[in-house]
């Protein structure tokens, strides 16, 4: 393993999209270099594997990315967090704020087993809307948030602090302010 591994060596930031004045930090360009791809997971698998989880819960779309292999490597359950109207199951669902208006997502209900102990991770944590739907769903299905995970915080806009302050462990490889 490289210790001196940092994702932000190898995340593209794009200027003013989606929209002006937005950075966008995109990951795409670290997925791209199989052996980077490879030591961002053996990253995660390092802090997770002695914990002892039942799940990796994966968000939409991004986060499907990053927990499946790891969910792979350690054995464990993989469950989607999927955008509303995606999932053809019963469902739980939780909204959440966007910038304009809201957004659904959305866990099967028989995804969990009560007292399971999970991870949820996607790639990047911004106002933490997100993160917090999907923990909040974990906790519908009973089960127990280990932590959440990202590559990327942006602790600027709070989304981190938010999720601590909700009482959910918080874990990510890089920020930027
Ligand atoms: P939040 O709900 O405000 O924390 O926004 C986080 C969600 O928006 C995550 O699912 C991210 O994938 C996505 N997102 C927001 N900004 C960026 C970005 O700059 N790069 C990649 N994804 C982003």
């Amino acid at each position: 393993r490289d210790s001196m591994f940092d994702p932000k060596d190898y995340i593209r930031t794009v200027p003013d999209w989606p929209k002006p004045g937005v950075q966008f930090r995109d990951i795409t360009t670290l997925l791209s270099n199989g052996p980077v791809f490879r030591q961002l997971i053996d990253t995660f698998i390092d802090r997770y594997q002695p914990v002892g989880l039942d799940a990796v819960v994966g968000i939409d779309a991004r986060g499907f990315i990053l927990g499946a292999p790891l969910a792979y490597q350690l054995g464990l359950a993989f469950v989607p967090v999927r955008k509303q109207g995606k999932l053809p199951f019963d469902t739980f669902e939780e909204a959440y704020e966007l910038e304009y208006g809201e957004a659904i997502l959305q866990v099967h209900a028989d995804a969990l087993d009560p007292g399971q102990r999970v991870l949820v991770i996607d790639d990047l944590v911004a106002t933490g809307g997100t993160l917090m739907a999907a923990c909040k769903l974990v906790q519908r299905l009973g089960a127990d948030v280990h932590e959440c995970a990202a590559i990327v915080d942006l602790p600027a806009l709070g989304g981190s602090q938010a999720v601590l302050d909700a009482g959910f462990g918080f874990h990510a490889l890089c920020q930027y302010e």
